[in-house]
């Protein structure tokens, strides 16, 4: 997709904009199906309709003049897979995406090495939440995953229910990240969010005057500005995590614990570093400077990468 292009949406041609209108630059903040809320420099927010299938997301930068919207070109672009194999773009000049996990219930296999490589590839920075931390077993939950993503990304240990551990996560969203979090159902994404932006409920309010349906029911994602700096995108159902148009050069590249393979040669160019002859990714395996763990999991996500 050309995403230089500028893609202007009026949403009736008799609506067409008069020129003495004036243009104002915003942010897209919320998408509501039907119509999108825009925030503009000076905090004044407004609504506008758009087309169901607009492609607009949250975190797009528009162009507003009267009724009609045009898209600025994107930083970022975040896609997945769902479970049923559609695509989806989750959000727009986003900076940083967390993958939540907790102890109870645990992350499926290969679940948080899909989001990290979904995330460089999609030029976002990475990072893991350890939530629950004030369960038993935590401790040694976090400790393995430290071992296993310590050296590749930040790993933030906390808890949404005692607020344990949120002050590093502040802090690091502080230096003005845009974000959002990806985790299963269960893993406190909720809870989570509640507890970084206590604003929440607040904009439920000015919502439900506009079309006397609660936020939730027409909704589909929001982006919250964080008391400390930085924002996050809140993408109800945001849980599965399949890859989409991922090269196996970029997969291998991309993957946790991989980075020394930047500088591997592979006899073949192409190499998927599995049962190829003169592969250097399995001479690392071999000389245990790719841990054996990382490989296995490699090897298994491998075949979803088309
Ligand atoms: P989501 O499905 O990822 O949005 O998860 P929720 O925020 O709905 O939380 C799922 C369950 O985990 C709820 O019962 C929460 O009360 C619980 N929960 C969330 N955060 C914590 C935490 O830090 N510690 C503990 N012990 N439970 C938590
Ligand atoms: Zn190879």
């Amino acid at each position: 997709m050309n995403n230089k292009k500028r893609t202007g949406v009026s949403f009736r041609k008799d609506l067409a904009p008069s020129l003495s209108e004036p243009v104002r630059e915003g942010l897209i903040i919320a998408h509501h199906g039907v119509a999108v809320e825009v925030l503009f420099a000076g905090g004044e927010n407004c609504l506008v309709r758009v087309k169901r299938r607009s492609g607009h997301v949250v975190g797009d930068d528009v162009l507003v003049r009267g009724e009609v919207l045009e898209r600025l070109p994107r930083r970022t672009e975040l896609r997945r897979r769902d479970a049923m194999g559609k695509v989806h773009l989750v959000g727009a000049n986003l900076d940083v995406l967390g993958v939540v996990v907790s102890p109870s219930p645990p992350p499926p296999a290969g679940f948080i090495d899909r989001v990290i490589v979904a995330a460089r590839a999609a030029n976002l920075r990475p990072f893991v939440v350890v939530n629950k931390c004030d369960l038993d077993a935590a401790q040694a939950f976090v400790e393995e995953l430290r071992d296993t993503y310590a050296g590749a990304v930040s790993v933030f240990p906390l808890s949404a229910a005692t607020g344990e551990g949120l002050t590093l996560l502040r802090e690091f969203l502080g230096e003005g990240h845009r974000g959002a979090f990806v985790g299963i159902t269960g893993v406190g994404k909720s809870s989570l969010l509640n507890a970084l932006c206590p604003e929440i409920d607040l904009r439920v309010g000015t919502l439900n005057e506009y079309n006397g349906k609660g936020r939730h029911t027409t909704t589909v994602s929001t982006l919250h500005s964080l008391s400390d700096g930085g924002e996050l995108i809140d993408t109800p159902g945001f849980q599965d995590f399949g890859l989409v148009d991922i090269s196996e050069q970029d997969f291998a590249c991309h993957f946790p614990g991989f980075e020394k393979t930047k500088e591997a040669r592979c006899r073949f160019r192409n190499c998927r570093h599995h049962t190829e002859p003169g592969c250097a990714v399995v001479a690392l395996v071999a000389r245990g400077e790719i841990r054996a763990e990382r490989y296995a999991t490699y090897l298994e996500i491998l075949p979803e990468v088309v």
